[in-house]
């Protein structure tokens, strides 16, 4: 990441809105601003592969078919197509182990990292699924995201209370519709 371009493009930003980019409380914006963007977007340096490889330390456990759910991690992201911020992002993320489980904690550090990244919430349910997949070794994953868009919220349709619902299913989760009826939690009730 390129922060010293970030720097001075934002200052540039700051100049255009009309804004004095030297006034005391704006001097020091631009490099607080990338100084933001470094810890926020730290998942765009990274590929899914990467983020299993640091994140995906496994245990060898012997399960009978057994569902493992890690509900309502909290994160939050950016849309891409507006630089906005989605808030009150909630993650949860079921598999099936394969003879290997992941440890709980990372479950949450894998979706945290993929949401630090410009993203659509539809995407981030795929990155979530594709990293379990490839740090688990299962391909049995869902992935269910409820969010608020702020650029839904705050301008456009200024429509507040609307929650974005998506359900990622993959492998046993999408051909056998039955499972979902075993989750702890329904996609209908996150949130
Ligand atoms: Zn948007």
């Amino acid at each position: 990441m390129d922060l010293e371009k970030i720097q001075f493009h934002i200052k540039e930003i700051i100049k255009a809105l009309g804004e004095d980019p030297d006034r005391e409380g704006l001097r020091e914006t631009p490099e607080r601003f990338a100084r933001m963007c470094a810890e926020n977007f730290a998942g765009i340096e990274l590929s899914n592969e990467q983020i299993a490889k640091i994140y995906g330390k496994t245990f060898t456990q012997e399960t009978f078919d057994d569902i493992v759910t890690v509900k309502d991690i909290e994160v939050f992201s950016f849309c891409e197509h507006h630089l906005a911020l989605m808030y009150d992002m909630k993650v949860t993320v079921s598999y099936i182990p394969n003879g290997k489980i992941l440890g709980l904690s990372k479950i949450a550090r894998i979706a945290e990292t993929a949401a630090k990244r410009l993203q659509v919430q539809e995407r981030l349910g795929n990155d979530i699924a594709e990293i379990i997949t490839l740090a688990s070794g299962s391909p049995d994953v869902a992935v269910f995201i409820s969010a608020k868009h702020s650029c839904m919220t705050s301008r456009g349709i200024k429509n507040t209370p609307a929650l974005t619902i998506t359900s990622t299913l993959r492998g046993r989760f999408k051909t056998e519709p039955d499972l979902l009826k075993r989750l702890e939690v329904k996609p209908y009730e996150i949130g």
